[in-house]
């Protein structure tokens, strides 16, 4: 038995025998050509071929993945598209005489090398996706397919890498999982494989040729493959991967049904979702609302500053849909480990401690007040309630509640409609917010618990250092009774208190964060059902083990 391991991007079972991918070469040539028009004829009809795959793959994707997952190829569509570098390709050709794929390599690389050096993973990520794009020119150029990953059954593909069109270029039906050297978790292969509900491993450094229809179980809860794994060792994988397929099974009749406990206690269970993008994963997992939509990433997807009109349309589009379920916005969290070039702040010493969250939308009015419109104005489309990130004192909300009001005084001098019913909250999420919780509950309609936040600032532990993991724990008694402390206090002034940090996802918690009277608890839409599941199995009238 031989076995390698790798970093997991989704759990589950693969059992089945190895396939492994190379990507064909691409031999560019750098001789001058004769005729630089017909070159720019050839580039031309590669580019309309190229279209008309990428709209397929996005159709193929949309349907098997949702209109998230197939977003990758609105940006490749984009690329394809970009006035700059269709000026610069063509300009290579006919200046410097290149062949339409020595132009396309040199141009589209240029443009990847800008991605190279950003701090933001996912946009680090998109280096991929560029790249990706310039070779599927270069094949259509060529007349080669790439997308040639394929076998007569279903296999366990290792590759070297894979870009998202090579990902997405796959039959789901042939592909029991994905072993692959390099990716990163932000990377469009790591999301379309998640997506595609694929167990996955990538930075596998020690994948061989010599696996090659080999028998091999992938087991994404270790981060590890097995090729020609022992009796025993199959024996146990298997026996997890039968549990998994009837629990997937389970999970689906529990579309439509209230998430109730044995004892009649009902507990909303909604999604934390990051923008329109994500609509068709909350349908899936049929997730009651929204309980956190990081509107922040509407800014992270922008290159520039996101006009009114720009963020009204996003939270139109999801409000719209989601009627009438409730959608719960959080203005822009941006700062920390979510930076944008649009915004800078300087160099700061400690970001988690520093200008983020409300503090930078308190310090820029006009910043502020821009998305305080777009969301009044699109709360006429659905269930909207506004909450604000970051919070540490009172002041900080009568100041959100000033801007709220100047805001909707604009839009009644503009004749403009809004919901004048909308719900207030705060993100509790920092331990200033727990101290203060009755004061804070009796300003708003609503507490959503960020227990990410709250772990780090209670604990005094950067969530974004991977070296602290084991400090960085969300079952610590204090950041449990801060839970606790606040679920009490919204209650004792009326009002509901939910969880949206990882750890409303938690099945080892959620007895625990129901019994404390948590209302409502938002997760990743994957998590949604696997919630509802385990919620449906309590019995909180009987005494807590
Ligand atoms: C949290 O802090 O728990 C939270 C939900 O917000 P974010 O992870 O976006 O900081
Ligand atoms: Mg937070």
């Amino acid at each position: 038995m031989q076995a390698a391991a790798g970093t997991s991007i989704w759990g589950g079972i693969a059992i089945g025998k190895i396939h492994i991918y190379h990507r064909p070469e691409r031999h560019v040539s750098a001789a001058a050509v004769t005729d630089p028009n017909a070159e720019i004829a050839r580039y031309q009809a590669a580019r309309e071929r190229v279209r008309s795959r990428q709209k397929a793959l996005y159709d193929k994707t949309q349907r098997s993945a949702g209109k998230e997952s197939a977003a990758i190829f609105e940006f490749h569509a984009g690329m394809l598209d970009d006035g700059k570098l269709t000026d610069a390709i063509e300009q290579s050709i006919l200046e410097g005489h290149h062949t339409a794929e020595y132009a396309v390599r040199e141009s589209f690389e240029t443009a990847a090398a800008r991605f190279r050096d950003v701090e933001d993973p996912y946009f680090r990520a998109r280096r991929e996706d560029v790249l990706d794009v310039g070779n599927m020119l270069i094949d259509a150029l060529q007349g080669t397919d790439a997308s040639a990953v394929r076998g007569e059954e279903p296999y366990i593909l290792v590759a070297d890498n894979l870009a998202p069109s090579e990902t997405a270029g796959l039959d789901p039906s042939l592909i029991l999982g994905i072993v692959i050297r390099q990716g990163t978790p932000a990377s469009h292969t790591a999301i379309l494989a998640r997506a595609m509900n694929i167990p996955a491993l990538i930075q596998c450094a020690n994948i061989s040729v010599s696996w090659e229809g080999r028998h091999a179980i992938l087991d994404g809860y270790n981060s590890c493959i097995y090729i020609e794994p022992s009796a025993a060792l199959a024996a146990k994988l298997q026996k997890r991967y039968d549990e998994d397929m009837a629990r997937r099974a389970a999970l689906q009749n529990l579309k439509g049904q209230p998430s109730t406990t044995l004892d009649g206690r009902t507990i909303k269970v909604y999604a934390n979702i990051s923008g329109p993008q994500d609509i068709g994963a909350v349908e899936q997992n049929d997730a009651e609302g929204i309980g956190l939509f990081r509107s922040e990433f509407v800014y992270l997807r922008s290159t520039t500053d996101p006009t009114e009109e720009m963020q009204y349309q996003a939270y139109r589009e999801v409000l719209k849909t989601l009627s009438p379920r409730r959608v719960i916005i959080r203005t822009c969290d941006i700062g920390a480990d979510k930076s944008v070039s649009y915004l800078d702040f300087g160099k700061e010493t400690n970001p988690a401690l520093g200008c983020r969250g409300i503090r930078i939308s308190l310090s820029k009015p006009e910043f502020f007040k821009r998305q305080l419109r777009a969301l009044l104005r699109a709360s006429v489309y659905g269930r909207l309630g506004i909450m604000f990130p970051m919070i540490t004192s009172t002041k900080e909300v009568t100041r959100c509640r000033e801007f709220l009001n100047e805001c909707r005084r604009e839009l009644e001098r503009e004749k403009l409609a809004y919901d004048e019913n909308i719900p207030i909250g705060i993100m509790v999420e920092t331990p200033a917010a727990v101290l203060q919780a009755d004061e804070l509950a009796g300003m708003v309609d609503f507490f959503s618990i960020g227990t990410n936040d709250l772990t780090q600032y209670t604990l005094a532990v950067d969530r974004q250092n991977a070296m602290l993991g084991e400090f960085s724990d969300p079952h610590h008694p204090a950041v449990l009774q801060e839970i606790e402390m606040t679920i009490a206090a919204g209650h004792r002034h009326g009002i509901p208190v939910g969880i949206c940090g990882e750890l409303a996802a938690d099945p080892e918690m959620t007895e625990t964060l129901l019994r404390m009277g948590v209302d409502e608890l938002s997760v990743n839409p994957t998590s949604v059902l696997p919630l509802r599941s385990r919620i449906r199995s309590l019995n909180l009238s009987q005494t807590a083990k």
